[in-house]
């Protein structure tokens, strides 16, 4: 198991396959973005290697996100190499869904064991306006296909003060009473140019368990508040599926950070929050052969930051979120 210079245990890897998304989330990213062009992404080839590497390494865990993953073409036959790879355990999706009513079928059988969709209010007005141009419609068709193919669905909502920040949290909610699923409300992080609207934007944890308890009762606490994975999880009285509170920026949980990101231009990104990044374009490209790249991961690794600088207003600013992929 690959272990930092503070004794954590690295073993999770999230691939972000492309910067660009057919959405534009008002605290994600801009209107107008440029992406980047196809020969500057890993390619699948090389994604490949650098899969089976992180395997031998002692990664457990892979998720593919973005931008949005399903924009990728190879996505498929990503995750069944990653499925299929000695080591890894665990696959993942993070994806907005728009695309998923058609591709959930095929992401099952390639093996892919659970989803997390985004969504941020059950409102088609306020999703239109926190996306852009999304149709609520199209998210829930994928949610329903992810279901039904079997996927583990985990929800993402993003929760942005002044718009999403009352009924529709708890509506949200209201889907862990019938579902089996675990909806998690996000704390808003900054980003680079657009990072006094994302500061002023964030609704902490705390307010949120307010706002639910006032429509719910107090909630029930699970695990005694220890975390899945980085989130904190909550139950509605009766619920057949989980809350969960990711609080990156009231209650950080770096201490028990085990992740490390592969951008799509091959950097590898050593704390979300902060901008120190490896390239492995060079290596990949230059005929580095498997030791040397398998050394400069674990290096990488080593070199990992203790955790992020926000309470210090450091703010990273090389890259905003689509770019990186959460
Ligand atoms: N497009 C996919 C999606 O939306 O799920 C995957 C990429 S997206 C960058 C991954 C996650 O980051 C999403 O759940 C999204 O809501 C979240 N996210 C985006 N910008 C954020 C921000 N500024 N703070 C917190 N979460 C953010
Ligand atoms: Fe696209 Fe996901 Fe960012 Fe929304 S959060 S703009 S869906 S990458």
């Amino acid at each position: 198991m690959p272990l930092d210079q503070y004794h954590r245990d690295i073993d999770y890897l999230r691939i972000s396959l492309t910067d660009a998304c057919n959405l534009r989330c008002v605290y994600c990213m801009p209107e107008h973005m440029t992406f980047r062009p196809r020969h500057e992404l890993v390619s699948d080839d090389e994604l490949r290697r650098l899969i089976t590497l992180f395997g031998a390494l002692g990664f457990r865990k892979i998720r593919f996100t973005g931008g949005e993953p399903t924009l990728r073409p190879g996505l498929v036959e990503l995750v069944r190499h990653a499925v299929n790879t000695p080591g890894i355990a665990k696959v993942g999706l993070t994806t907005n869904g728009v695309l998923l009513d058609r591709l959930a079928g095929p992401l099952r059988e390639a093996g892919l064991q659970s989803a997390n969709i985004s969504i941020d209010s059950l409102d088609e007005d306020k999703f239109r306006q926190l996306t852009r141009w999304g149709k609520l419609r199209e998210v829930r068709a994928g949610l329903n296909a992810a279901a039904a193919a079997g996927l583990r669905v985990k929800l993402n909502a993003v929760v942005c003060r002044g718009v999403n920040d009352g009924d529709d949290v708890v509506e949200l909610a209201r889907l862990t009473l019938t579902n089996p699923w675990q909806v998690r409300f996000i704390e808003q992080m900054p980003f680079g140019n657009n990072h006094s609207f994302q500061t002023k934007g964030m609704v902490s944890e705390a307010e949120l368990l307010a706002v639910l308890g006032k429509s719910f009762g107090p909630l029930e606490l699970v695990n005694d508040g220890q975390l899945d994975g980085e989130a904190r999880l909550y139950r509605l009285p009766g619920a057949r599926g989980e809350l969960g509170f990711i609080s990156p920026v009231s209650q950080p949980f770096c201490a028990a950070c085990n992740r490390l990101r592969l951008t799509a231009d091959g950097k590898l990104r050593l704390c979300l929050l902060r901008d120190n990044e490896v390239n492995l374009m060079p290596l990949l490209r230059g005929g580095a052969d498997d030791a040397e790249i398998s050394a400069c991961i674990r290096q990488a690794v080593h070199g990992k930051p203790w955790g992020h600088g926000l309470a210090q207003d450091l703010v990273p600013a090389s890259r905003g979120m689509s770019e990186i992929g959460g």
